[in-house]
Order: C-alpha cells, then sequence, then structure tokens
C-alpha cells in the first residue's frame, strides 16, 4: 500500500476540509510542508505531512494556500 492510500484510509476516505466521501477517483492528498520545506522525500511523504482532500478543495488549496498552516 502506497502513502497515498494510507493517508486516505487514515482519514476515513473524507475530506479533511469539507468531508465529501472520497473515492479513488476524486482523492487528493495534499502535502501539509511543501516540497521546498522539506528534506527529504521521506519527509515529505511521511503519514503526519499528509492530509486527504477531495479535488475541488485541493485546488483551492493550492490556488490560496493559506489553509491549515500549523506552526509547531
Ligand atoms: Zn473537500
Amino acid at each position: 500500500m502506497d502513502q497515498r492510500e494510507k493517508a486516505l484510509r487514515r482519514d476515513e476516505w473524507k475530506c479533511q476540509k469539507c468531508g465529501a466521501d472520497l473515492g479513488l477517483e476524486n482523492a487528493e492528498v495534499h502535502h501539509l510542508r511543501p516540497v521546498r520545506d522539506t528534506s527529504s522525500s521521506e519527509e515529505l511523504n511521511r503519514l503526519e505531512n499528509l492530509t486527504s482532500l477531495c479535488s475541488s478543495c485541493h485546488e483551492e488549496q493550492t490556488e490560496h494556500n493559506e489553509w491549515q498552516r500549523q506552526e509547531p
């Protein structure tokens, strides 16, 4: 099982923003920390760095890039 599917299972196949049901065809996995903020692909694809979104929320998120910026 790849990281994408693990993240989707952990999030119970629900969009973490709007709560929509996700399926393989509309599920998107978003990186909370973008590529430029991570030092390795391992860190980038860590389960804690992944969140499940539907395609419309992901599109919105990519455009505005302001949602859930969690500081440690
Ligand atoms: Zn959504």
